[in-house]
Protein backbone atom coordinates (compact mmCIF):
# COMPACT_ATOMS: atom_id res chain seq x y z
CA UNK A 1 0.00 0.00 0.00
CA UNK A 2 1.47 3.39 -1.13
CA UNK A 3 -1.45 5.54 0.47
CA UNK A 4 -0.85 9.23 1.54
CA UNK A 5 -3.14 10.38 4.41
CA UNK A 6 -4.55 13.72 5.26
CA UNK A 7 -5.06 13.03 8.59
CA UNK A 8 -6.27 15.94 11.17
CA UNK A 9 -6.57 13.21 13.94
CA UNK A 10 -4.06 11.10 14.67
CA UNK A 11 -5.52 6.94 15.04
CA UNK A 12 -5.37 6.55 19.14
CA UNK A 13 -4.86 2.84 19.77
CA UNK A 14 -4.78 1.43 23.87
CA UNK A 15 -4.71 -1.71 23.78
CA UNK A 16 -3.03 -4.75 21.38
CA UNK A 17 -5.64 -5.05 19.16
CA UNK A 18 -6.47 -1.61 18.87
CA UNK A 19 -2.81 -1.06 18.12
CA UNK A 20 -3.10 -4.36 15.56
CA UNK A 21 -6.03 -2.62 13.29
CA UNK A 22 -4.28 1.08 13.44
CA UNK A 23 -1.57 -0.29 12.15
CA UNK A 24 -2.66 -2.28 9.65
CA UNK A 25 -4.58 1.02 8.05
CA UNK A 26 -1.19 2.44 8.03
CA UNK A 27 0.74 -0.38 6.08
CA UNK A 28 4.13 -1.63 5.81
CA UNK A 29 7.35 -0.09 4.96
CA UNK A 30 8.62 3.58 5.46
CA UNK A 31 6.67 3.76 9.29
CA UNK A 32 8.58 5.53 12.41
CA UNK A 33 8.38 5.66 16.04
CA UNK A 34 9.10 8.25 18.31
CA UNK A 35 8.40 6.61 22.20
CA UNK A 36 8.14 8.59 24.84
CA UNK A 37 7.04 8.80 28.74
CA UNK A 38 4.61 11.70 27.81
CA UNK A 39 4.93 15.37 28.99
CA UNK A 40 5.97 15.92 25.77
CA UNK A 41 7.96 18.99 25.00
CA UNK A 42 9.55 20.92 21.95
CA UNK A 43 12.55 18.39 22.49
CA UNK A 44 10.09 15.93 21.66
CA UNK A 45 8.39 17.29 18.66
CA UNK A 46 11.59 17.37 17.05
CA UNK A 47 11.99 14.24 17.09
CA UNK A 48 8.42 13.63 15.69
CA UNK A 49 9.40 16.56 13.22
CA UNK A 50 12.54 14.82 11.79
CA UNK A 51 10.31 11.64 11.69
CA UNK A 52 7.86 13.16 9.61
CA UNK A 53 10.47 14.24 7.11
CA UNK A 54 12.30 10.99 6.85
CA UNK A 55 8.89 8.74 6.96
CA UNK A 56 5.98 7.94 5.16
CA UNK A 57 4.14 7.25 8.18
CA UNK A 58 4.75 8.50 12.33
CA UNK A 59 3.97 5.97 15.42
CA UNK A 60 4.29 7.86 18.79
CA UNK A 61 4.10 5.85 21.82
CA UNK A 62 3.34 7.69 24.91
CA UNK A 63 4.60 4.81 28.12
CA UNK A 64 5.75 5.35 31.63
CA UNK A 65 7.54 2.17 31.69
CA UNK A 66 7.44 1.21 35.07
CA UNK A 67 10.07 -1.66 34.42
CA UNK A 68 12.66 1.42 34.33
CA UNK A 69 11.86 2.88 37.20
CA UNK A 70 13.79 2.20 41.02
CA UNK A 71 11.83 1.57 43.85
CA UNK A 72 12.57 5.04 45.36
CA UNK A 73 12.57 7.09 41.56
CA UNK A 74 9.88 9.55 40.77
CA UNK A 75 7.19 7.14 38.78
CA UNK A 76 4.34 8.07 40.35
CA UNK A 77 5.24 12.18 40.70
CA UNK A 78 6.07 11.71 36.84
CA UNK A 79 4.13 14.22 34.95
CA UNK A 80 0.93 13.01 33.09
CA UNK A 81 -0.32 15.57 30.38
CA UNK A 82 -2.09 13.56 28.01
CA UNK A 83 -4.29 15.83 26.76
CA UNK A 84 -1.78 18.30 26.00
CA UNK A 85 0.34 15.18 24.59
CA UNK A 86 -2.46 14.60 22.43
CA UNK A 87 -2.77 18.68 21.17
CA UNK A 88 1.14 18.18 20.29
CA UNK A 89 1.00 14.87 18.05
CA UNK A 90 -2.10 16.09 16.33
CA UNK A 91 -0.27 19.33 15.58
CA UNK A 92 2.74 17.68 14.92
CA UNK A 93 1.11 15.56 12.28
CA UNK A 94 1.53 12.19 14.10
CA UNK A 95 -0.57 9.56 12.54
CA UNK A 96 -1.10 6.78 15.21
CA UNK A 97 -0.76 7.55 18.77
CA UNK A 98 -0.13 4.47 20.98
CA UNK A 99 -1.37 4.99 24.59
CA UNK A 100 -1.19 1.97 26.55
CA UNK A 101 -1.02 0.74 30.47
CA UNK A 102 1.30 -1.33 32.01
CA UNK A 103 -0.81 -4.35 31.70
CA UNK A 104 -0.95 -4.16 28.25
CA UNK A 105 2.46 -4.05 27.49
CA UNK A 106 3.23 -6.18 30.70
CA UNK A 107 -0.20 -8.34 30.55
CA UNK A 108 1.60 -11.20 32.62
CA UNK A 109 3.17 -8.79 35.60
CA UNK A 110 6.97 -7.60 35.28
CA UNK A 111 8.40 -9.76 32.90
CA UNK A 112 10.52 -13.03 34.01
CA UNK A 113 12.67 -12.37 30.72
CA UNK A 114 14.47 -9.03 29.99
CA UNK A 115 16.95 -7.59 27.62
CA UNK A 116 20.51 -7.22 29.68
CA UNK A 117 22.14 -3.92 28.36
CA UNK A 118 25.58 -5.55 29.61
CA UNK A 119 28.64 -3.79 30.90
CA UNK A 120 27.73 -0.50 29.09
CA UNK A 121 24.28 -0.92 31.45
CA UNK A 122 26.76 -0.70 34.62
CA UNK A 123 28.33 2.74 33.93
CA UNK A 124 27.11 6.69 34.50
CA UNK A 125 23.24 6.71 34.55
CA UNK A 126 23.43 2.78 34.92
CA UNK A 127 25.31 3.04 38.18
CA UNK A 128 23.33 5.84 39.26
CA UNK A 129 20.02 3.46 38.33
CA UNK A 130 20.76 -0.02 38.91
CA UNK A 131 18.47 -2.12 35.96
CA UNK A 132 17.05 1.17 34.62
CA UNK A 133 18.61 0.48 30.75
CA UNK A 134 17.61 -3.49 31.14
CA UNK A 135 14.08 -2.01 31.63
CA UNK A 136 14.68 0.49 28.92
CA UNK A 137 15.61 -1.90 26.50
CA UNK A 138 13.02 -4.50 27.79
CA UNK A 139 10.42 -1.92 26.51
CA UNK A 140 12.11 -0.53 23.70
CA UNK A 141 12.21 -4.12 22.37
CA UNK A 142 8.66 -4.90 22.80
CA UNK A 143 7.76 -1.38 21.32
CA UNK A 144 9.74 -2.16 18.37
CA UNK A 145 8.05 -5.62 17.91
CA UNK A 146 4.91 -4.06 18.75
CA UNK A 147 4.69 -1.20 16.39
CA UNK A 148 6.85 -2.57 13.38
CA UNK A 149 8.58 0.32 12.99
CA UNK A 150 11.29 0.28 10.65
CA UNK A 151 13.08 3.83 11.70
CA UNK A 152 13.01 4.66 15.38
CA UNK A 153 14.08 8.51 16.54
CA UNK A 154 16.00 9.25 20.30
CA UNK A 155 17.11 12.04 21.42
CA UNK A 156 20.83 13.05 22.32
CA UNK A 157 19.39 14.62 25.26
CA UNK A 158 19.78 10.32 26.85
CA UNK A 159 23.23 9.69 24.93
CA UNK A 160 23.73 6.43 27.02
CA UNK A 161 20.20 5.36 26.00
CA UNK A 162 20.76 5.96 22.70
CA UNK A 163 23.93 4.59 22.79
CA UNK A 164 22.47 1.55 24.16
CA UNK A 165 19.92 1.53 21.86
CA UNK A 166 21.84 1.33 18.92
CA UNK A 167 23.86 -1.78 20.40
CA UNK A 168 20.88 -3.58 21.20
CA UNK A 169 19.63 -3.30 17.59
CA UNK A 170 23.03 -4.27 15.90
CA UNK A 171 24.02 -6.98 18.74
CA UNK A 172 20.06 -8.52 18.58
CA UNK A 173 19.68 -7.73 14.82
CA UNK A 174 17.08 -5.52 14.90
CA UNK A 175 15.53 -4.88 11.61
CA UNK A 176 15.43 -0.59 12.38
CA UNK A 177 17.47 2.12 11.60
CA UNK A 178 18.64 3.87 15.10
CA UNK A 179 18.62 7.91 14.18
CA UNK A 180 19.62 10.48 16.69
CA UNK A 181 17.98 13.66 16.83
CA UNK A 182 20.51 16.93 18.55
CA UNK A 183 19.19 18.10 22.33
CA UNK A 184 16.86 20.95 21.93
CA UNK A 185 17.33 23.87 24.33
CA UNK A 186 16.02 26.26 26.00
CA UNK A 187 17.46 30.14 24.90
CA UNK A 188 19.69 30.05 27.46
CA UNK A 189 21.20 26.62 27.33
CA UNK A 190 18.93 24.60 29.47
CA UNK A 191 17.76 20.75 28.07
CA UNK A 192 14.63 20.56 27.52
CA UNK A 193 13.36 17.56 30.03
CA UNK A 194 9.77 16.86 31.19
CA UNK A 195 11.77 16.43 34.73
CA UNK A 196 12.43 20.82 34.55
CA UNK A 197 8.35 21.18 35.33
CA UNK A 198 9.59 20.03 39.31
CA UNK A 199 12.16 23.08 39.03
CA UNK A 200 11.55 26.06 41.27
CA UNK A 201 12.60 29.44 39.78
CA UNK A 202 16.19 29.30 41.65
CA UNK A 203 16.32 25.49 41.20
CA UNK A 204 16.29 26.48 36.95
CA UNK A 205 19.15 28.92 37.42
CA UNK A 206 21.46 27.09 39.25
CA UNK A 207 20.63 23.89 36.84
CA UNK A 208 22.03 26.37 33.90
CA UNK A 209 25.76 25.23 35.33
CA UNK A 210 25.08 22.18 33.33
CA UNK A 211 25.19 23.06 30.41
CA UNK A 212 27.01 26.01 30.97
CA UNK A 213 29.79 23.68 32.42
CA UNK A 214 29.90 21.60 28.82
CA UNK A 215 29.84 24.51 27.02
CA UNK A 216 32.93 25.70 28.82
CA UNK A 217 34.50 22.00 28.08
CA UNK A 218 33.48 21.79 24.74
CA UNK A 219 35.30 25.42 23.95
CA UNK A 220 38.20 23.60 25.36
CA UNK A 221 38.05 20.68 22.80
CA UNK A 222 41.56 22.34 20.79
CA UNK A 223 43.62 21.79 24.13
CA UNK A 224 42.64 18.22 24.81
CA UNK A 225 41.09 15.85 27.15
CA UNK A 226 42.26 17.32 30.85
CA UNK A 227 41.69 20.81 29.43
CA UNK A 228 37.76 20.05 28.86
CA UNK A 229 37.78 18.39 31.99
CA UNK A 230 39.13 21.03 33.52
CA UNK A 231 37.04 23.64 31.78
CA UNK A 232 33.91 22.06 32.90
CA UNK A 233 34.88 21.34 36.46
CA UNK A 234 35.55 25.16 37.08
CA UNK A 235 32.15 26.04 36.27
CA UNK A 236 30.44 23.45 38.34
CA UNK A 237 32.33 24.07 41.45
CA UNK A 238 31.36 27.47 41.16
CA UNK A 239 27.81 26.19 41.57
CA UNK A 240 27.62 24.36 45.17
CA UNK A 241 23.71 23.85 45.00
CA UNK A 242 23.83 21.34 42.08
CA UNK A 243 25.07 18.10 43.83
CA UNK A 244 26.85 16.53 40.56
CA UNK A 245 27.16 12.88 40.41
CA UNK A 246 29.29 12.62 37.41
CA UNK A 247 30.99 14.49 34.91
CA UNK A 248 33.03 12.59 32.49
CA UNK A 249 34.66 12.65 29.44
CA UNK A 250 34.24 9.15 27.44
CA UNK A 251 34.61 7.17 23.85
CA UNK A 252 31.15 6.90 22.79
CA UNK A 253 31.29 3.19 22.25
CA UNK A 254 32.89 2.01 25.42
CA UNK A 255 31.66 5.01 27.40
CA UNK A 256 35.49 4.80 29.61
CA UNK A 257 36.86 7.97 30.32
CA UNK A 258 39.66 8.83 26.88
CA UNK A 259 43.15 8.93 27.77
CA UNK A 260 45.32 12.46 27.62
CA UNK A 261 46.48 11.65 24.06
CA UNK A 262 42.80 10.68 22.29
CA UNK A 263 41.89 12.94 19.60
CA UNK A 264 38.42 12.59 17.81
CA UNK A 265 34.69 12.01 19.26
CA UNK A 266 34.29 12.14 22.66
CA UNK A 267 30.93 12.03 24.95
CA UNK A 268 31.18 15.22 27.70
CA UNK A 269 28.81 14.36 30.25
CA UNK A 270 26.82 15.29 33.43
CA UNK A 271 24.81 14.03 36.02
CA UNK A 272 23.63 16.31 38.78
CA UNK A 273 20.91 16.74 41.53
CA UNK A 274 19.25 20.08 41.67
CA UNK A 275 16.71 20.69 44.49
CA UNK A 276 14.88 17.57 44.58
CA UNK A 277 15.59 16.79 40.85
CA UNK A 278 17.83 14.62 39.03
CA UNK A 279 19.24 16.01 35.89
CA UNK A 280 21.76 14.92 33.13
CA UNK A 281 23.06 16.92 30.23
CA UNK A 282 26.11 15.97 27.53
CA UNK A 283 27.12 17.44 24.96
CA UNK A 284 29.28 15.29 22.05
CA UNK A 285 32.56 16.92 21.27
CA UNK A 286 35.34 16.75 18.91
CA UNK A 287 38.29 16.58 20.60
CA UNK A 288 41.58 17.72 19.18
CA UNK A 289 42.98 20.17 15.99
CA UNK A 290 39.55 22.41 14.63
CA UNK A 291 37.37 20.58 17.66
CA UNK A 292 34.74 21.83 19.46
CA UNK A 293 30.75 20.77 19.98
CA UNK A 294 29.11 18.47 17.79
CA UNK A 295 24.83 18.35 17.44
CA UNK A 296 25.41 14.77 17.40
CA UNK A 297 27.98 11.81 16.57
CA UNK A 298 29.30 10.57 13.18
CA UNK A 299 27.83 7.32 12.29
CA UNK A 300 31.37 5.79 12.70
CA UNK A 301 32.09 7.06 16.50
CA UNK A 302 29.63 4.13 18.13
CA UNK A 303 30.96 1.19 15.84
CA UNK A 304 34.46 1.05 16.63
CA UNK A 305 35.97 -0.67 20.06
CA UNK A 306 37.22 2.21 21.64
CA UNK A 307 40.26 4.53 20.94
CA UNK A 308 43.46 3.25 19.50
CA UNK A 309 46.77 3.90 21.12
CA UNK A 310 49.33 6.21 19.27
CA UNK A 311 51.19 3.22 17.95
CA UNK A 312 48.04 1.77 16.03
CA UNK A 313 47.20 -1.03 19.26
CA UNK A 314 44.26 -0.75 21.80
CA UNK A 315 45.52 1.50 24.42
CA UNK A 316 44.53 1.40 28.06
CA UNK A 317 41.56 3.46 28.47
CA UNK A 318 42.35 4.88 32.80
CA UNK A 319 44.05 8.12 32.63
P1 LIG B 1 11.31 10.75 27.39
O1 LIG B 1 9.88 11.07 27.21
O2 LIG B 1 12.02 11.64 28.37
O3 LIG B 1 11.58 9.28 27.62
O4 LIG B 1 12.01 11.08 26.00
C1 LIG B 1 11.55 10.51 24.81
C2 LIG B 1 12.54 10.80 23.72
O5 LIG B 1 12.70 12.21 23.57
C3 LIG B 1 13.93 10.23 24.01
O6 LIG B 1 14.49 9.72 22.80
C4 LIG B 1 14.69 11.44 24.49
O7 LIG B 1 16.08 11.36 24.28
C5 LIG B 1 14.07 12.52 23.63
N1 LIG B 1 14.28 13.83 24.24
C6 LIG B 1 13.98 14.21 25.50
N2 LIG B 1 14.37 15.48 25.72
C7 LIG B 1 14.96 15.91 24.58
C8 LIG B 1 15.58 17.13 24.17
N3 LIG B 1 15.70 18.17 24.98
N4 LIG B 1 16.07 17.20 22.91
C9 LIG B 1 15.98 16.14 22.06
N5 LIG B 1 15.39 14.97 22.38
C10 LIG B 1 14.90 14.85 23.62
Amino acid sequence: MTETFDRTEPLVARTRSELTAARAELGDGGVAVVMTMGALHEGHSALIRRARADARHVIVTIFLNPLQFGPREDLSRYPRTVDSDMAICRREGVDLVFLPTPDVIYPEGDPGVRVSAGPLGNVLEGQARPGHFDGVLTVVGKLLHLTGADLAYYGQKDAQQLILIRRMARDLDFPVDVVAVPTVREADGLALSSRNMYLTASDRETALCLSRALAAGAAAATEGPSAVRRAARAVLVGEPLALIDYLVLVHPSTLEDVPEWYRGEALLAVAGRVGTTRLIDNVPVNVGPGGGALEIFSDAAGRDDGPSSPTGSTGPLAL
